[in-house]
């Protein structure tokens, strides 16, 4: 069997090391050494001012929109995984969905002005598959309309756009560490922000609000890690150069045997490094993507419509709502297997399926 994702595991002797410390420390959660040791080591790698580690992804994303006090609409994609929608409604927030670009893949910029009212109060955008978003031209709006910029960048670990971290533009951007993304702890997640004030703030609401010895100053949620997860982020994060390697050579080999194949790729932004965190292509019509779909199922090979179907018209709770771009391109665009242990004869495999289809 192939599947789309597998997660990365550390030799075994390794994390066991460090689970060993924890069985002689006797502390497992609430900012234990390992977490606060991962959160150094991230923030080091990174090169960011300020990083928290936290449960997940989607926690990381609800303390966003809670520590900037966010009431009110939010613009944000359609075309990214649930959570960037649900956390926005989960704090009782309104999103308001803006069509992407066609080659990016993120939002699309020029179409944000005419969707802010007098109740918009912020843009929560993805870097889709790690490509950023069209940064210059979001923070211009933003300051222009005194909204607040969040970057879901769950899929962005590692990337950097101008010489800089991807996270550290906006003023908050959230990284999810789930066991399929490409640098995991099993579940979590982190938050970057580079005001100082924010940071603290964020620190408060991931332990329930509690500001000190009886003291409480904001309101709070359990956002905290656990030692166990830290222990294999920790033990991962040894790796990262080169699962991003082979991750790369990988790339390379889908490009090559798919050369003929009638599909594009989302274009990269200019100006930012790449990451390798999935192999998306948007196919010529939905019609090749099942085919595609069902030939490679039946050598139990498994791909994904990531993301399929739009978030703005999928979803019970929010009204239907269509895009143009967005429709289309979530009906054609799917994920090919891409992990790790992967091999490039698997991947050559795969493509002379697709080839043989078209
Ligand atoms: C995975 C993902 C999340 C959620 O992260 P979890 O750690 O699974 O909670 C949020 N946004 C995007 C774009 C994701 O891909």
């Amino acid at each position: 069997m192939i599947p789309v994702v597998k997660p990365f595991l550390p030799p075994i002797d390794e994390y066991q090391s460090l689970i060993a410390g924890i069985w002689e420390r006797q502390w497992l959660t609430n900012m234990g050494p390992l977490a606060v040791k991962l959160e150094e080591k991230l923030q080091s790698r990174l090169a960011v001012s300020n990083l928290l580690f936290v449960t997940n992804g989607t926690i990381a994303l609800q303390m966003a929109i809670k520590a900037l006090g966010l009431k009110g609409e939010i613009i944000t994609t359609p075309f990214s995984f649930v959570a960037t929608t649900s956390t926005i409604v989960w704090e009782g927030c309104t999103p308001v969905f803006v069509d992407i670009e066609k080659d990016s893949l993120t939002i699309d910029s020029t179409k944000i002005e005419q969707a802010i009212t007098k109740d918009t109060v912020a843009i929560l955008a993805t870097h889709v598959y790690g490509n950023p978003c069209d940064i210059e031209a979001i923070d211009a709006i933003a300051k222009k309309n005194n909204l607040k910029v969040i970057y879901d960048g769950a899929h962005a670990f590692g990337v950097k756009y101008k010489g800089k971290s991807i996270f550290e533009y906006g003023d908050i951007s959230t990284c999810s560490l789930h066991a399929t993304k490409l640098y995991h702890s099993t579940e979590g997640g982190f938050i970057v922000t580079n005001d100082k004030e924010l940071n603290t703030r964020l620190k408060h609401i991931r332990n329930f609000g509690i500001a000190g010895f009886d003291k409480f100053s904001d309101l709070g949620i359990n956002g905290k890690n656990s030692e166990m997860h830290a222990a294999m982020g920790i033990a991962n994060l040894k790796y990262i150069d080169s699962i991003i390697e082979k991750r790369k050579k990988l790339y390379d080999a889908y490009t090559k045997g798919l050369a003929s194949f009638p599909a594009v790729q989302p274009c990269w932004r200019a100006g930012a490094t790449m990451n390798f965190p999935y192999y998306p292509i948007v196919l010529e019509s939905e019609e090749l993507l099942l085919a595609v779909r069902e030939a490679l199922l039946k050598d139990d090979i498994h791909v994904r419509r990531y993301f399929y179907p739009s978030l703005a018209s999928a979803l019970p709770y929010l009204p239907k709502q269509e895009f143009v771009v967005t429709e289309d391109i979530a009906k054609r665009v799917i994920c090919l297997p891409f992990y790790y242990d992967l091999t490039e004869e698997e991947v050559e495999r795969i493509c002379g399926i697709m080839n043989r289809i078209n």
